[in-house]
């Protein structure tokens, strides 16, 4: 079946404003250099709408003349599906991150596009595609290096859910309740464009980008916002946060990485209803926790978290981790910044370093040996409540408390050569090196030690022994036969 594509008045009765009436309403310019440099066509074009978004506000609708959003732009994983959408006869908007970031001239992290297609319908048009989630179902289309999430259009405001067996580390397996043929009640799931973009978190992350006639579809006044640089709940914010109190969290993940100021009842609504935050699920907030950890500007992001009061609710112990916690964070932003890559348990598990070299201090004993008992006590006593709050997979649990472990048998210059090559090969030597390294960047633990295991572990690597690599390996050295002489 062809369905209309006709998007532009999304809902009966739903209107476009047209570009009369726009011009009459001049934006109101309040700063956003950037974004006016990107969208000056665009800003020109904004009216200066009311800040509390109706329920029936029509949409507004940017012209490709209009803006500054080039498909060029977009990856070509997200315009193959969209592309394949809107041939189909579907409508097929880019959504979320990837249209604020595009007009703000930001690289995006990921695209997302939502459809009026059914999920099924959207299976059976992309064979590299699975559909995910229990309720809500998804449909992620699976590229080499990329990953696009097509959402059909919905109408509840309810919280996202995170990837299917995320818990237990295993995103997007395929589990009974994400069978394709399950029953969902989908007339009570999904709804309008309109709905679709109201039931989003902030306005600058509900703007639709149209590919049939490449326009740009504001319905919660993204557009003045994105403008302004500024970070709104989409309705009353009270409401928002209680709905999802993760909301909080991505507001405040907002606010630092685009540079953003919160609306004021945005702002108080966060610090009135901070408590909240423990009634989300703990998939959720590790969920939430990674992706700031992995985002390259985690120390600002954990910064505002704890000015809100936040960060001692849901990750304590990197709240007691006091100033340092900084300084390792840095570290972590770095190596991502470059990219580097940075694994799970090391970015879960950073924040308990400050703790754990007190315990380690503790451990050693009068003779420098380390009381191993006594530091793995330690290690889960400082290990387990997190484990608890936020459902950490043991795979992830059994790292961490491994690689901290480890430290204590590299806290000292290695004295054999068995003893680098034995501890090197270990699974979970990776995890201890990172956290090694970034202690002893942060001011944790001397560097001399540590100097010390780097010459090690590059002579291993680079000519797979401990002796020095000028000087060539006794074994390998070739005897001269003696020459036969001639007798004359
Ligand atoms: P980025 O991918 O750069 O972190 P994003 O805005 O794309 O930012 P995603 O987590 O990828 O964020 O989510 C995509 C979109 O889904 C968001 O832009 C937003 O519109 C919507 N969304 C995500 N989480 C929520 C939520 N908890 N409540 C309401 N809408 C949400
Ligand atoms: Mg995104």
């Amino acid at each position: 079946m062809v369905r209309s594509c006709s998007i532009v008045a999304p809902e009966p009765g739903a209107g476009v404003r047209d570009r009369r009436n726009r011009a009459e309403h001049k934006p109101q310019r309040r700063g956003g250099a950037r974004l006016e440099a990107a969208t000056q066509a665009t800003s020109e074009a904004i009216p200066a709408v009311s800040t509390a978004p109706s329920n029936h506000r029509e949409p507004l609708v940017v012209p490709r003349s209009e803006h500054m959003l080039s498909r060029k732009r977009l990856s070509s994983a997200a315009l193959k599906v969209l592309y394949r959408l809107h041939r189909a006869g579907y409508a097929a908007y880019l959504v979320g991150g990837g249209v604020r970031d595009l007009l703000l001239g930001r690289r995006p992290k990921d695209f997302d596009v939502v459809t009026n297609a059914r999920p099924r319908e959207i299976r059976r048009l992309f064979r590299n595609s699975r559909i995910i989630g229990r309720r809500f179902r998804l449909v992620h289309v699976l590229f080499a290096g990329e990953t696009v999430e097509v959402a059909t259009f919905r109408a509840s405001p309810e919280p996202d859910e995170v990837p299917d067996g995320w818990e237990e580390g295993e995103e997007g397996e395929d589990t009974e309740e994400t069978d394709p043929a399950a029953p969902v009640d989908e007339n009570n799931v999904f709804g309008t464009p309109a709905e679709d973009a109201r039931r989003r978190d902030f306005t600058v992350n509900a703007l639709f980008y149209n590919i049939a006639d490449f326009s740009i579809i504001d319905h919660v006044g993204g557009l003045e916002d994105l403008t302004a640089e500024t970070l709104r709940t989409i309705g009353d914010p009270d409401l928002r946060i209680r709905e999802d109190p993760v909301r909080m969290l991505r507001g405040l993940e907002y606010m630092v990485r685009l540079g953003f100021a919160l609306e004021p009842r945005t702002e108080e609504a966060i610090h009135r209803n901070r408590d909240l935050i423990l009634e989300a699920s703990p998939a959720r907030l590790a969920y939430e926790l990674l992706e700031v950890l992995r985002s390259g500007t985690s120390r600002g992001i954990f910064r505002a978290w704890k000015r809100f009061g936040i960060l001692d609710l849901v990750f304590p112990e990197a709240a007691a981790a006091g100033p340092v916690l900084q300084k390792l964070l840095s570290g972590v932003d770095r190596r991502i910044n470059a990219g580097q890559a940075v694994d799970d348990p090391v970015l879960l598990g950073m924040s308990f370093l400050p703790e754990y070299v007190g315990l380690l201090d503790r451990a050693v004993t009068e003779g420098g040996r380390v009381d191993n008992p006594q530091l793995l006590g330690g290690l889960a006593g400082l290990i387990d409540p997190a484990e608890l709050r936020l459902h950490l997979s043991n795979r992830n649990v059994h790292q961490i408390r491994q690689g901290l472990f480890t430290i204590s048998k590299i806290r000292r210059p290695p004295e054999r050569a068995r003893q680098v090559m034995r501890l090197a090969r270990q699974e979970y030597f990776p995890t201890a090196w990172a956290f090694y390294t970034l202690a002893v960047e942060a001011g944790l633990l001397p560097a001399q030690a540590h100097r010390a295991w780097a010459k090690a572990l590059d002579r291993l690597a680079n000519n797979g022994t401990l002796e020095d690599s000028k000087e060539p390996p006794a074994r390998s050295r070739r005897r001269r036969r003696p020459r036969h002489r001639r007798r004359s």
